[in-house]
């Protein structure tokens, strides 16, 4: 079933109205993994790329309730299909401060549970400045200053979920798509393993979802304090 925005009639916010917006993330995409034709892992009829909207719309939400002036973007806020590169184009073409994509995971042992969280694997081209080498040293740089950051941010989001007893398996490097062409920090997290029934129920359950997109919020709240005002 596809639950939209309107659906979610929950409230809320995690700051003191008259502190929003000092210096927080002008815009924030967040990407609802899979859709449409892709509906990304199932169980028991529950698709995942359901539950990814369903978690992105929550977290947009409270962050709007406590950002006002923070503009969400969502790659998607319906079910539609969109290929990976358009997702990357929608945040690069916002000039985005901040990327996070939401998926469900799977393994065929059920016993593997628990949250992960993918930022991109050191950029590598050290060895490679030819033409263009400005442009190329500039690419580097920046990147690597993404994935630093987007480390800790992860830490951060670790940290929050751990304190309220959500289990994270693992922050990981990849090379996935939507972490990689994105020119910001950013994030994926599988927020749990629809595979496993104790995580099934959590992150199938609205008091789940809306805990996991708090910590989330939180997370983000700490990072931008700490890592935003450094420069
Ligand atoms: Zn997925």
């Amino acid at each position: 079933m596809l639950l939209i925005c309107s659906n979610y009639c929950y409230s809320n916010t995690l700051v003191d109205k008259k502190d929003n917006n000092i210096n927080f993330f002008k815009k924030i995409v967040i990407d609802a993994g899979h859709g449409g034709k892709d509906a990304g892992a199932t169980i028991n009829n529950v698709l995942e790329k359901n539950i990814n909207l369903q978690i992105s719309l929550i977290l947009g939400k409270l962050i709007s309730d406590s950002y006002p002036k923070t503009e969400v973007i969502y790659t998607r806020n319906q079910d539609n299909y969109l290929c990976l590169s358009t997702r990357t184009i929608i945040a690069n073409n916002a000039k985005a401060d901040l990327f996070i994509s939401l998926h469900c995971n799977y393994h065929k042992n059920c016993s593997i549970n628990g949250v992960e969280i993918f930022v991109l694997k050191p950029f590598k081209s050290y060895f490679n400045f030819k033409k263009n080498y400005i442009d190329n040293i500039k690419n580097v740089i920046l990147k690597n200053k993404f994935i630093n950051e987007s480390i800790i941010l992860s830490y951060f989001i670790k940290k929050e979920l751990s304190k309220n007893n959500i289990f994270v398996r693992n922050i990981k490097q990849a090379n996935f798509l939507v972490i990689k062409h994105t020119k910001m920090p950013s994030i994926l997290i599988e927020i749990g393993y629809l595979s496993n029934k104790d995580d099934f129920l959590y992150i199938n359950s609205s008091i789940g979802k809306k805990k996991i997109a708090k910590c989330i919020l939180k997370a983000l709240i700490t990072y931008n304090n700490i890592v935003c005002n450094i420069y």
